[in-house]
This record gives structure tokens, C-alpha cells and sequence, in this order.
């Protein structure tokens, strides 16, 4: 006789689980593209800019459309000093200045004039109690310039004699290369600036060499790279100049190349001269590099790295198309600050690296005191495209060519 089944209970509801439902119809709070009626070039009496498509812009602006608004179209940076955008800029300038063939001394001796016109811009900014007009201690940021520049220039050394461009094998065909392209129907152009453009001497191959400094180790920035936005302009915009420009080298691009280097956080210690504290650094990195490399060694530990990209994928794919259109779009849309939305998640986007976000003066004040005492007291003004400023920036404005 086959089994009766038993009948199993349907399960308690547990009521406390269940959503509450409500359908909630309610009007939209406030002028969307005003605050109380006025249009952003009025509340900040800036004109309104439309940058040109980067890769660092498009970087920005998936952190943080506001931040995109305030850096690319309303051209504002802070006045607060950046340790790590000081970094950069004093090491790539070093760099190519040797590059172009200046000596050593004549590099760092440029450096130095820089950073005294620094110096002197931030001293007359200083009131008689020693604080800049934006809020910093004039005597810190002095120091804080100083020591950062040291570092910088020692890692500048140290990297160029380390891994110098070996040219017996490969031939130097731009230095600090500036392309700007158009592409299709995308309105907005592209502009890149390529540290170094080189050829292969026995293949013929043409490689993009891109010079990066960083905070986190190069390997875990290597691992996104692979398929970031940046090498992908890049070739866009090197295929584009070397098909169409009659006096662009021959050659097929291959690749590109990147030379990573991360930030140490060893300093000058008071009695000690320049010289051994290059030298301290020149050790510290070549200790990383023998350790790291070493059978056994931990190459995600690297502070230095020079890896390669080899191109083989679609020149334009699907998704760079996207991203291409969505930046066209945000050049051109008219800017209003609902249609750049500040951070999803402030927790995380306004405090990275636990470093707060240049432009929260602006976003936790009440726009009708920006063009008036915010913007003045803690912004300078980029009254053109600020892509331009980037590149060239401060530091090496004044470098003879
Ligand atoms: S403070 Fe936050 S919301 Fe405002 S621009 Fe910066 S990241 Fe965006």
C-alpha cells in the first residue's frame, strides 16, 4: 500500500518582514535649473566652458558630477595646497626637462626658480598673522612645498638613471607631444599629451610612453590600466595624427608603455644634505626593486614598474563610444546644478585617500554666497578650457623649450 502523504502546513507569514507600501506623488522641490530663479553664470559670474574630452575629465566625472561642473566648466581650482598634484608635476618636469637635454644641474636649477616663484605667490597671499587668504598656515604650506619638492626631485633622478630610454634601441620621436583630434560626430575634441613617442629602431614599432606617479603600489594601478579609458585616447589619438598629419613619423603603433613610480614617504631629516637624501631614496628604491624581484619576492610590493600594453582590441569599441558621447554631452550640456548631481555616495567621494574634496566649500554652501566670498576666498579662476592649463601647468610654463 503506497504511503499517505501527510499534509505539511503552510508556513507562518512572518508580517514584520513585509514592505509597506505606499504610492507617494509629490511635486518637485525648486526650479530645476536655477537656484531661486538665477542661472549658474550668475550665481558665480564665471562664463560657462567647454572642455575638451580627457581622459583625467571623464575620470572626475564618474567620481562626481559636480566636481566635473566646478573643475571643467566653471574652470575653478582650489587654492588649498596638493601635496601629491605638487609631486607630480615637479617630477614629470624634472624629467623632461633632462630629456630635452638640459644638464642636471640646469633641471633642478629650474625646478628651483619654480619653487621660489611658488614660495613668493603664497607669501603674498599671507596676512600679518602668517595664515594665506584662504585659511592655511603660510609657514606650513611653505615647509610642506619644500619637502615635497625634495622628494620629488629625487625620485625624478633616481627613475632617470635607473631605466633611462636605452637609444641605441629605440629613437626619440616627441617629447611632451600635445595631439588634438575630432572624431565622427563627437563635437567635443580629444586632446591628449604624450610624455614621450618612440620607435623601435630594429621592428619599426611606434610606442606611447607614459610617465605616472602614484600613491598606490604600480601594480595594483598597472592591473586597471589594462583596460582604462586613457591608453584607449591615446591611440585614438596617435592613429589619428599619424594617418592624417604628412609630417608624422612612419611606423605601426604597437603599444603603449608605462613607467610607474610610487611616492615615498621618507623625508629629509634635518642635518642631512640633498645630496645624501637622494641618495637615501636612490637606496630605498633600489632595496624595493633587488627585494621584489628576488626568488620569492612579492612583486605587488614593487615601487617601481615599467609594463607594457600591447594594442589588439578594436580601435573605437562599443563602450568607448559610449563614453566618448556621454563626455561630448557633458561639455555641452547647458550646466545647472541638477544636471550635475553631487556624489551618490558623499561618504566615499568626498573623502578619498582621507583627503576632503576640494570643492566642499561650494557644496555645503548656499550658492548665493559663491560669486562673492566663496569663489574669491578659496578658488582661482581658469577663464579658458582648463585642459589647457594642465597642460602646461605651473611648474613647467616657464620651462625653455
Ligand atoms: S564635495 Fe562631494 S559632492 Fe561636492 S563636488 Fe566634492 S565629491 Fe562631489
Amino acid at each position: 500500500m503506497p504511503k499517505r502523504k501527510t499534509k505539511v502546513p503552510p508556513a507562518p507569514v512572518c508580517r514584520a518582514t513585509e514592505p509597506t507600501r505606499i504610492l507617494f506623488w509629490s511635486q518637485c522641490v525648486g526650479a530645476p535649473t536655477t537656484h531661486r530663479g538665477k542661472k549658474l553664470s550668475e550665481l558665480t559670474g564665471l562664463p560657462v566652458l567647454r572642455p575638451s574630452i580627457r581622459s583625467s575629465a571623464i575620470g572626475l566625472a564618474s567620481e562626481c558630477y559636480r566636481k566635473y561642473l566646478y573643475r571643467y566648466r566653471l574652470g575653478l581650482e582650489s587654492k588649498y595646497y596638493d601635496s601629491a598634484l605638487t609631486i607630480g608635476k615637479v617630477y614629470h618636469s624634472i624629467r623632461a626637462l633632462l630629456r630635452k637635454g638640459k644638464s642636471e644641474s640646469d633641471a633642478l636649477h629650474i625646478a628651483a626658480h619654480l619653487l621660489g616663484e611658488w614660495q613668493q605667490r603664497t607669501l603674498d597671499a599671507t596676512d600679518k598673522f602668517g595664515m594665506t587668504s584662504w585659511g592655511q598656515d603660510s609657514s606650513q604650506v611653505i615647509e610642506k612645498g619644500n619637502k615635497d619638492w625634495q622628494i620629488a626631485r629625487a625620485m625624478a633622478l633616481w627613475a632617470h638613471h635607473r631605466n633611462p630610454i636605452r637609444e641605441d634601441e629605440y629613437e626619440i620621436l616627441g617629447i611632451e607631444k600635445l595631439i588634438e583630434i575630432y572624431y565622427q560626430t563627437i563635437r567635443t575634441p580629444i586632446r591628449i599629451r604624450v610624455d614621450l613617442l618612440l620607435r623601435n629602431r630594429e621592428t619599426g614599432e611606434l610606442w606611447i610612453y607614459d610617465e605616472k606617479t602614484c600613491s598606490d603600489p604600480p601594480m595594483q594601478i598597472m592591473a586597471g590600466l589594462k583596460f582604462a579609458l586613457q591608453p584607449k585616447l591615446y591611440r585614438l589619438a596617435v592613429e589619428a595624427w599619424l594617418q592624417n598629419d604628412p609630417s608624422a613619423p612612419e611606423g605601426k603603433l604597437t603599444g603603449v608603455c608605462h613607467d610607474l613610480i610610487q611616492k615615498l614617504t621618507i623625508r629629509q631629516k634635518q642635518k642631512e644634505s640633498l645630496e645624501e637624501y637622494i641618495d637615501r631614496v636612490s637606496q630605498e628604491y633600489d632595496s624595493n626593486l633587488a627585494a621584489c624581484t628576488a626568488p620569492g619576492g612579492n612583486l605587488k610590493e614593487l615601487k617601481y614598474v615599467r609594463s607594457t600594453i600591447r594594442y589588439n582590441a578594436a580601435l573605437v569599441d562599443e563602450e568607448m563610444l559610449l563614453q566618448l558621447r556621454q563626455a561630448d554631452r557633458m561639455a555641452y550640456t547647458t550646466p545647472s546644478l541638477s544636471q550635475y548631481p553631487r556624489a551618490v555616495n558623499p561618504l566615499i567621494t568626498c573623502v578619498q585617500h582621507k583627503k576632503l574634496c576640494p570643492y566642499m566649500a561650494l557644496c555645503e554652501s548656499n550658492p548665493a554666497r559663491w560669486k562673492e566670498e566663496i569663489i574669491p576666498l578659496y578658488y582661482k579662476v581658469r577663464s579658458r578650457d582648463i585642459a589647457d592649463e594642465e597642460d602646461q601647468n605651473e611648474w613647467d610654463r616657464s620651462i625653455p623649450a
